[in-house]
């Protein structure tokens, strides 16, 4: 089969490790002169982690990451709200870890670099009975069995080839960066606020990757400096956020959205990663969802028994069940979140979590006992 993959973040890379072998003959491409780097922290829940073994890559992330082993939730002034382990079934079966973005980066492009065609894109899609022609930015064209978008969230190819490809733009407004914390000895903490969140996720014993979220229905805190905005957000929390958004360099700042539709190809268009279901982190299920994507896919490819047809629908069947929990779960944490405005939405939001435990890890339990 003649397979075209767009796009070279995290689903893209693993896809590509996944199929490098088979027989199939695959084109790659990147829109971006270069894979980005650029990045915070990434956290690698357990099923992430099963995917990497899978992928072959464990070992090679726990050398560079740092194992958590218990979540907490916590008032803005610190007070423990809850907490979980992650030590205990059905979470127990991989690792909870989270490291460098970049760090995460180079272990998927080693080796895998030089296949990446960067500046490359599509400017057009022209659908036969079985096959897709392709127009490219450098005026080639090829024709395709099969056309596998993993170009992120604001995926083009979604936008070229659906009807309903809007995204539910979730007024929640955000920034992340790293900053060196000499033996902290922390395990993952939320603080909620009002309606904001500060979270701390050690990346290894002496680094923290924090992130911070408010929600933003103007989006005028967005258009203002990040570490100015942040100052402004979080102005009321513990010492401990004051002091790490001072030490903060480099802070990327994002607006949270999620995808509406759940449509998963159309002709011989197939979408993988966030381009299929990019929504909030409250679950930290990105990676995870992706490599569940690659490793079904590539499944289902390396059966020769399978048409294109029967293969695209198998996919579907598989994975859409699980993917819409997933993007329904994460943009109601991000609700409950919110309910903190108020008083009392406070009350209930912290009662709430005192009596059933943190959200993330009540989710990370079901995906791990495959309720879903
Ligand atoms: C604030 C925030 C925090 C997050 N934290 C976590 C976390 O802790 N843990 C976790 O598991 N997930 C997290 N995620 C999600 C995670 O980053 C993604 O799910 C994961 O990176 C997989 O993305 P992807 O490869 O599908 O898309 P992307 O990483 O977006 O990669 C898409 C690639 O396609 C390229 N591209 C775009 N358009 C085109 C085009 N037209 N043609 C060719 N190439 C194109 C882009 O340049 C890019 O290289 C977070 C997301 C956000 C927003």
């Amino acid at each position: 089969m003649k397979i075209l993959i767009v796009g070279s973040g995290i689903a893209g890379l693993s896809l590509f490790h996944k199929l490098k072998h088979s027989q199939h003959e695959i084109d790659f491409i990147e829109k971006a002169p270069s894979t980005r780097l650029q990045g915070a922290g990434i956290c690698l829940p357990a099923n992430a982690m099963a995917g990497f073994e899978s992928l072959g890559f464990k070992d090679e992330i726990l050398k560079h990451a740092h194992q958590v082993t218990e979540v907490h939730f916590e008032k803005a002034s610190r007070k423990l709200l809850s907490k979980a382990s992650l030590l205990e079934a059905p979470l127990n079966q991989q690792p909870f870890v989270a490291l460098e973005r970049d760090n995460l980066m180079h272990i998927l492009l080693k080796d895998i670099e030089n296949k990446v065609q960067y500046n490359k894109f599509i400017t057009s899609l022209q659908h036969n009975d079985n096959t897709c022609l392709v127009s490219f930015n450098n005026n080639s064209q090829k024709e395709y069995d099969l056309v596998i978008a993993a170009d992120g969230i604001n995926s083009d190819t979604r936008n070229k080839v659906f009807d309903t490809p809007d995204l539910l733009d979730l007024n929640v407004s955000n920034w992340r960066f790293c900053i060196d914390y000499p033996n902290h000895n922390m395990q993952p903490s939320y603080l909620l606020g009002e309606n904001d969140l500060f979270m701390f996720y050690p990346i290894s014993k002496d680094k923290l990757y924090c992130y911070g979220q408010i929600s933003d229905p103007t989006g005028d805190i967005f258009k203002l400096d990040a570490k100015q905005a942040m100052e402004k957000v979080f102005s009321g929390y513990d010492q401990s956020v004051q002091n790490a958004i001072y030490n903060a360099n480099t802070v990327i700042k994002g607006q949270l959205k999620s995808v509406k539709s759940r449509e998963v190809f159309k002709h011989k268009v197939l979408l993988i990663g966030d381009a299929l279901h990019g929504c909030p982190p409250s679950l930290q299920q990105g990676v995870g969802m992706a490599l569940e994507d690659v490793l079904t896919l590539s499944e289902l490819l390396n059966d020769s028994n399978n048409t294109t047809n029967q293969m695209l629908n198998s996919f579907k069947e598989k994975r859409l069940t699980r993917i819409s929990w997933v993007i329904d779960e994460s943009n109601k944490v991000i609700k409950l979140a919110e309910l903190g405005k108020t008083l009392f939405g406070r009350l209930l939001r912290n009662t709430v979590i005192r009596i059933s435990g943190p959200q993330n890890v009540k989710g990370w339990r079901k995906l791990m006992s495959e309720e879903i």
